[in-house]
């Protein structure tokens, strides 16, 4: 739960809520139902546990109950991070508290760049995770499927190769690529990414060969 202060995140400087802290069974040992506000444990009555974590937990409420303040009212707070809790909600925190994280990769930089056309961008980032029904990829699924290029008839048809290292594919990317990689061009698929990454390089040439590497994937799809 991500909007309330539980009584553990109360009582406990822990700043984590009942789940997190104790797991279901904690609510149970305690008595103290995993949604309780820290005003329902003023009535708690004090038990003996095997588990450390729970008599702390009620040395914690008896402290709580002797220097609490009447007039203090219950307030929700919004998590925001993993050990921090504020009263105002904003968006993009409990966002990030909610979403399932995945690896950054470092080449994320090079595709969804600043005035990057967002649908040529996806394209490129299905590509750049190895999504396409590429032979390499197909072969995973059915080893008896025909992995060679379309093209060229390479055994093992990589997107790399599909896209760039394919002399029918090159040939496309020399014609765009060059005039702007001058002496860094290549068709390697990992140089070419490696190119793109550097962020050294003059900004407009960067972007220019950023773009065009995205137009590679979005012309393929066009044509189908
Ligand atoms: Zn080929």
């Amino acid at each position: 739960m991500v909007g309330k202060r539980y009584f553990t995140a109360g009582i406990l400087d822990v700043e984590k809520n009942t789940e997190e802290l104790l797991g279901n069974g904690g609510c149970m040992g305690m008595g103290i139902t995993m949604n309780a506000k820290v005003e329902d444990c003023i009535h708690h009555r004090r038990k003996n546990h095997r588990v450390v974590i729970l008599n702390r937990i009620e040395v914690e409420i008896e402290k709580f109950k002797e220097n609490r303040n009447v007039e203090e009212d219950d307030i929700y707070l919004w998590r925001s991070g993993n050990d921090k809790y504020r009263r105002k909600f904003l968006t993009t925190e409990t966002w990030q508290v909610i979403r399932k994280k995945h690896q950054v990769y470092d080449w994320h930089k090079a595709i969804w760049f600043k005035n990057a056309t967002p649908k040529y961008a996806f394209v490129t980032w299905v590509a750049m995770r190895d999504r396409l029904s590429t032979g390499s990829r197909m072969v995973q699924w059915n080893a008896n499927v025909d992995a060679s290029c379309i093209l060229c008839q390479t055994p093992m048809e990589t997107v790399g190769h599909l896209f760039f290292e394919c002399p029918f594919s090159e040939q496309i990317w020399r014609n765009l690529a060059r005039g702007v990689m001058r002496e860094r061009y290549t068709s390697n698929w990992s140089e070419i990414v490696r190119v793109l990454m550097d962020e050294k390089q003059d900004k407009l040439q960067l972007f220019t060969i950023r773009y065009l590497f995205l137009s590679i994937f979005n012309s393929s799809e066009e044509e189908g």
